[in-house]
């Protein structure tokens, strides 16, 4: 579980280079300041022109004002002195850069008298005042004397405007800088900061740390987007922490049962092992006397012929039959019977106990020994133990005709390779002992 979460420390990504916001937001707003501070420039700059030009006019205006009438009045009177004086007095006034005066003389080309500021011709934009000059010579009487061309200083128009663009410039440059800056700190001061510290965080958490919380250290008076992520990041970590507390408990339970269902199939499988074994013991041994049964009897006849058979062994098969055993029965009662049997059966097994030797209940009182590597006088021999080990046990039978005690007549017979090639022959051979045995008088052995 807790290997699905990792602590990732928090890094700027090393696939793609890491730009801060606060950084982009400071460029963003750069270039949006030199553009506006180009706009405004250009803006400011023409209306600077507009107002110079203006402003201009207007002192050329008044220079000719001043001047108009002296001159008028010098020319009339041909006050050469005077008259250059006064033209000079304009050509030296600072928003001039030509001075031209056309003087009218009646019947002569007129005189022109020319003042210009510089070396070079300068006429450009600077605004132009044109100016008829006009004597009185008496009241009343208007005489027209010459013409007078103010024109401005096209250098100190452009000086006005480069100093006035300079400061225009500057100013709007430094509020650009100023603003990214007090972008830039609030920028960090309010987002940059708790950002990190969010990254950092979320970075060091792990299933053990789900329980910290995260907390950005501000004082907020109202809530803002921090506060929402703030707020959302911690219901986030509890949602999880329930949750991973919640897959916990269930994988404990899981393995629990898991173990419980595991104890409980191997007890069963133990059971059904001792079950299957109780069956098939049952299945192959007498109820009454827990000998072999007839089924598992027949099982095994075949096994033990072929092996004498194959190893040219000696074979021999004792049929056994209790003497007067109906009478038994009626004397003393089946239950009683029952246990007579079980007598008997325990007897065979005394006698008969060793490895390979088989006893088995055929059914009703007769019983059946089979045993490799044994021959017919043996046999005889193995049944006459048998005779004297049930006449030990002295069970009384009242109704029997040869002995006051439960006896057993007793067939033997031998494996006959020449004649016998199936045990079924051996058995009736053993059958037919039997008989005679009951026809001698019972209680004996026949071969
Ligand atoms: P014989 O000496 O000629 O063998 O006489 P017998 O009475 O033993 O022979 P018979 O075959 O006539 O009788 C066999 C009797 O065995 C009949 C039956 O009542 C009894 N018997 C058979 N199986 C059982 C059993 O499981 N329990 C009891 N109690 N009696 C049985
Ligand atoms: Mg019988
Ligand atoms: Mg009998």
């Amino acid at each position: 579980m807790a290997d699905d979460f990792r602590t990732v420390p928090i890094h700027p990504p090393k696939t793609r280079t890491f730009s801060s916001l606060g950084r982009r937001l400071v460029l963003a707003t750069l270039l949006f300041c030199l553009c506006f501070t180009l706009a405004m420039v250009t803006l400011r700059t023409w209306q600077a022109w507009e107002n110079n030009l203006a402003q201009m006019n207007s002192e050329l205006v008044l220079i000719d004002q001043v001047f108009q009438n002296t001159l008028a009045h010098a020319i009339w009177e041909m006050d050469r002195e005077s008259l250059d004086k006064q033209i000079t007095s304009v050509a030296k006034a600072p928003p001039v850069g030509r001075v031209v005066l056309n003087i009218l003389r009646p019947g002569q080309s007129p005189e022109i008298i020319e003042f210009n500021r510089y070396a070079t011709d300068t006429s450009g934009v600077a605004p132009v005042v044109h100016r008829q000059l006009v004597a009185q010579p008496y009241i009343g009487a208007n005489e027209k004397v010459g013409e007078l061309t103010i024109e401005g200083d096209n250098n100190l128009l452009w000086e006005r405007l480069w100093d006035e663009a300079r400061s225009i410039v500057i100013t709007q440059v430094i509020q650009s800088l100023l603003l990214a800056g007090l972008v830039m700190t609030m920028f960090n001061r309010l987002v940059t900061v708790h950002v990190v510290h969010i990254a950092r965080h979320l970075g060091k958490l792990s299933p053990q740390t789900l329980n910290f919380h995260l907390k950005l250290q501000r004082s907020v008076q109202r809530q803002d987007e921090l506060s929402l992520l703030e707020s959302k990041v911690n219901a986030l970590q509890d949602n999880l922490r329930a949750h991973l507390e919640r897959q916990h408990s269930d994988e404990l339970a899981l393995a629990a049962s898991r173990d419980q269902l595991a104890e409980l199939v191997e007890a069963r499988t133990s059971e059904l092992k001792t079950a299957n074994q109780a069956l098939e013991a049952l299945s192959r041994h007498d109820a009454l006397t827990g000998l072999a049964n007839r089924r598992y009897f027949d099982e095994l006849k075949d096994v033990e012929f072929r092996r004498a058979i194959r190893h040219n062994t000696p074979l021999a098969v004792l049929m056994c039959d209790v003497d007067f055993f109906k009478i038994y029965n009626d004397t003393y009662g089946h239950i009683k019977g029952d246990e007579c049997l079980k007598q008997i059966a325990g007897a065979l097994s005394s006698v008969f106990g060793r490895s390979g030797e088989l006893t088995a209940r055929l059914g009703g009182e007769e019983f059946v020994v089979v045993l490799p590597n044994i021959d017919a006088s043996q046999a005889c021999g193995a049944a006459q133990r048998l005779r004297e080990s049930l006449a030990e046990l002295e069970l009384p039978h009242s109704g029997s005709a040869v002995s006051p005690f439960v006896t057993l007549s007793i067939g033997v017979a031998e494996l006959d390779t020449e004649t016998m090639d199936h045990f079924d022959q051996l058995l009736q051979r053993a059958d037919q002992a039997l008989y005679r045995a009951k026809r001698q008088g019972r209680n004996c052995v026949a071969l």
